[in-house]
Formats: structure tokens, sequence, C-alpha cells
């Protein structure tokens, strides 16, 4: 953020002192009568501070943020927050996102007063909206926004507030509540019809008298297919749920057998853990080399048991300001228990959790606990489950591993041949292949492949053939129907694209 500075040239008095601050900046300069300087936050904020100080009242003075003019005023009155943080020294996490807001903060700045808060509802996020007629509460994202805008008012020219992270965060809050589908929802009446209803947030599990309870009656839904839990992103209540299942997954037969117990099942048959005693996984690491179908197994997994997809990488949540990565955190895991069944998927988690002697007081060891404690509220084990990757288990910080957390280890190892022939099957399907190619020669040929890299082989093996019988030089405007027909990835093909495509572990 640039800050235009331009007052009078005076000897003397506040605007001689003024002068005298700026005069070393290197964005100082100086045109006939005025003095100018260009500022940029957050690294010079104790010039601007000092300015704000000095000018108070001076009429004369003229400002622009990032080339816009504003009134001295509001520009620092939208700062005074800001210097406020500087002057104390307090880090963004410390002053943004303080931990008595730790519980129920959601947007990254302490301004907002609009909160994820399950037990009171006024200023939830879910105060806003109204009930409709047939009992789905819907959310009204404009009148959030609304109301982030009028409680940020000046603030917003806080050079340090992420703007595009917290209309993220709007837009990843559920459009509809069913409380009568999803659990952890209840009605709230406010008596009349029910157009004066709201939802309440129970983080308490209820039963209802009959015995179901709404989360058994959701796993059922689910099951069946049930409304609410259809397929893809564009259900009502806007469910992120993959299109890939097991039939995608290849040779992983053993760890694919270890993740509907330990995940698919606590979502689908809640029944059977209750019955037995024991709680599910809370979270579960999926370990092995890069490109061996960690994360399109965990896609799959979601996709089974129609559960939220929510994949989140490990190095996107290390963004610039801690308190920030802390808050979004917490908005992912707001929106996994809003839509449960969900799947969170970190996707390399060592980039930010490996073992924390090695980080000391860094960064990474706060989004840890934070991790850590949003884990452990996570409420009934189940119906949000949290799983991550990794190629380095081994560094990974060994406070995620302890009971409650990832406890669980799947190992997801490069395929053997049998497993290789699988994937080769699997990515060849929409391919015109010669009847002659032989999968299984190419499975024995290709020791030490991963998934992604048959996969990349295969299409290398189609570009090759589409080289060997298209000739870019002469390429007509519209292939004719009969040549494209004549289309035909064989062994020769595959071959060549061995000579492009080797295996990239242990390379
Ligand atoms: P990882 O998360 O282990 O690094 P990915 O799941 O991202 O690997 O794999 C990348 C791509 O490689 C997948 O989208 C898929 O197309 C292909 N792939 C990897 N493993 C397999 C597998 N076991 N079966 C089928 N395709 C696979």
């Amino acid at each position: 953020m640039e800050i235009l500075v331009r007052f009078p040239l005076q000897e003397g008095g506040p605007l001689g002192r003024a002068r005298e601050v700026v005069a070393g900046c290197p964005g100082y300069r100086v045109e006939g009568e005025t003095a100018s300087v260009k500022l940029n936050l957050p690294s010079e904020w104790r010039a601007l501070y000092e300015l704000s100080v000095l000018l108070r009242g001076e009429g004369r003075a003229e400002y622009a943020v990032d080339g816009r003019a504003v009134r001295g005023e509001e520009l620092f009155a939208g700062l005074r927050c800001f210097f406020r943080k500087e002057r104390a020294g307090s880090l963004a996490r410390e002053w943004c996102t303080p931990r008595s807001l730790s519980e129920r903060q959601l947007f990254p700045c302490r301004q907002i007063h609009v909160y994820d808060n399950p037990r009171r509802t006024p200023n939830s996020w879910y105060s806003f909206g109204r009930m409709g007629e047939d009992g789905v509460f819907r959310v009204d994202k404009e009148a959030i926004t609304s109301r982030v805008v009028s409680d940020l008012g000046a603030y917003a020219h806080c050079p340090i507030l992420d703007l595009d992270g917290i209309a993220e965060t709007i837009a990843r809050l559920p459009d509809d509540i069913d409380p009568s589908r999803d659990a952890g929802w209840s009605y709230r009446q406010e008596g009349g019809p029910v157009s004066n209803w709201g939802v309440t947030r129970d983080d308490a599990r209820e039963e209802t008298p009959e015995g179901e309870s709404l989360f058994e009656r959701l796993a059922r839904n689910v099951r069946s297919g049930g409304a609410g839990v259809a397929a893809g992103g564009n259900s009502p209540s806007n469910r992120n749920v993959p299109a890939a299942g097991y039939g995608d997954v290849g040779g992983l037969g053993e760890a694919v057998e270890r993740v509907r117990e330990a995940v698919e099942l606590p979502i689908t048959h809640p029944e059977i853990f209750r019955r037995l005693g024991i709680k599910p996984h809370r979270g579960v690491l999926f370990h092995g080399p890069p490109g061996t179908g960690k994360t399109l197994l965990a896609r799959a997994v979601a996709h089974e048991c129609g559960a939220h997809f929510i994949a989140v990488s490990g190095p996107e949540i290390l963004s610039r300001f801690w308190g920030q990565s802390e808050a979004k955190l917490r908005a992912i895991f707001a929106e996994a228990r809003a839509k449960a069944p969900s799947i969170i998927l970190f996707d390399e988690i060592d980039s930010f959790a490996s073992a924390r002697e090695a980080m000391s007081e860094s960064f990474e060891a706060t989004l840890v606990s934070q991790l850590l404690s949003l884990m452990d509220g996570l409420g009934e084990p189940g119906r949000v489950c949290v799983i991550a990757t990794t190629n380095r288990p081994d560094a990974l910080d060994p406070a995620l591993r302890r009971p409650g957390r990832f406890d669980h280890e799947i190992e997801v190892g490069l395929p053997d041949e049998a497993g290789r022939r699988q994937i080769f099957e699997i990515h060849t399907r929409r391919m015109p292949t010669d009847p002659a190619l032989d999968l299984d020669e190419l499975s024995r040929l290709t020791r030490g492949y991963s998934g992604a890299d048959i996969e990349a082989l295969c299409r290398e093996a189609a570009l090759a053939c589409m080289r060997r019988t298209v000739d870019l030089r002469s390429l007509e405007r519209r292939i004719p129907p009969h040549r494209l027909d004549s289309l035909r990835v064989t062994t020769y093909d595959f071959r060549t694209a061995m000579k492009r495509v080797r295996p990239s572990v242990g390379r």
C-alpha cells in the first residue's frame, strides 16, 4: 500500500518538523513550495504515524492511497488500529486475532464483529438470513457482507487487512441450512409463522426422542443419496462432493480397505462404532511417495460417502500474516462443521507442520497449535474427518500424531505390477487403443512408476500416436470422422512415451 502525502514547505513549527521526519525517506521530493513523500505500508509506518500527529488539522495537506485521493481524517482514522498494533510491537496474530476471541472469531480482524458462535446467536454469521416456509434457513451473505463493511468502516484502509480472505470466508459459508437434514443444527422458534424462526447451532449432539439422531438420519440420507447430499458442487446447500470414486483409484486395494474402515464407516455407519463403544479416528495421515494417489484417495472416499470435501494445500495456508492464516484455518473448520459430514484434506502438511523444535517460536508453531485445538474442538468424531498427506512422515511434529489427532496412518506406496495394470486400465479407459496393446507387458516394464507417472505416460503415448498419424503441417481445418476413428494408441506409442516419461520417485 502506497500513501502519498503532500504539504507546504515551511521552516519551524509542525510543518517544519514534518519535513524533518520525511527528509530521509527514499520517496521524499520537493517541488516549488510543496514537499511530497511516498510511504510504503506497513514498512514505513513510523514516518506516517509521526506525520499523522504533526499534520493534524493542517487543511493544506493532501493525501492519496494507491493513487486515490482521500481526506486526512479518514485515512488516519482508518489507520488508528494498525498504528496502535505497530506501536505496541504486536504481531498480527496477537493483535488482529486475539486469544480472547480465538474460540469464535471468523474473520482475521478484531474490528469485525460477526462471529462463528455456537452458543449465542446474536452476532453469529447464521443470525443473518431468513427461514423459508419449507423450514430451510437461507443465509443472507449480502447482509453479512454489509455488516462486515460497516464494521470495518475506515479501517478498510488497514494495510494488513486481507480483504480477499474475508470475501473468501463469506463465500465459503453455506447458502442454506436445513436443520431437519443437517446434523448439528436446530430450530429456534420465535413464535408465529415459520418465517419468524431462526436456527441455532448445537455443538453437543442431539438425540431425537424416537431414538434416531439427526446424524443417523443424515447418514441414512447419505447412503440413499438423499436430498442435500447429492453429488456435485451445485446442490442447493452448495456442498462440494468430488466426482471420482474408488473405481478411479488403481492398485491401492489394501489402502482403500483401511480408508473405508477409518473414514467411510464412521460417516455412513456411526451406529457400528457406537455399539462397539469406540470412537472413530478424528485425523488420518496418508503417507507415501509423491504421485501415488493420496489426494485421489481422499477425494474418492469423500465421493463414496457423500461428504463435503475441502482441500487445503499446506503451502497455501502459510500466508503473509500469521494471524490471518489462523483465521483461515478456523473458517475452514467452521465450514466443515456447517456442511458435515465433511472431509478436510491438508495436502503436504509437512510444509507447515514439521517438527516444532526446528521452528522454535515461528508462525508455523502457532499454526500447528491452532490446528490441534481446532481438531480437539471438533465435537463428535466421525462427522468431520481430517486427512493429511505427507511424503515425509518422520519430519512431522510429533504432537500431530498423538491420540485424538492424526493417530491413524495409512501407507500409500508405489504400485506393484498388478496395481500398475489397474492404473493403466483406468487411464486408458477413454482412449482408443490398439487391440494388440498388451497392458500386462507395460505393467511389467514400468517398475518404479507411480500412479501419476503412469497417467503422464498414457497422456504422452496418446500424443505420440497423434504425432505419428497427424501431420501438423498439412492439418485440415476439420479432420474427417473416418480419420479420427482410425486413431489407435499402440504398444509402439507407449514405448516411445517411456523414453520421455521416467519414474519420478528416486530420480
Ligand atoms: P499424491 O497426492 O500421492 O501426490 P495424487 O493423488 O495427487 O498423488 O496423484 C496425481 C494424479 O495421478 C491423480 O489425479 C491421478 O490421475 C493419478 N494417480 C495417482 N495415483 C493413482 C492411482 N493409484 N490410481 C489411478 N490414478 C492415480
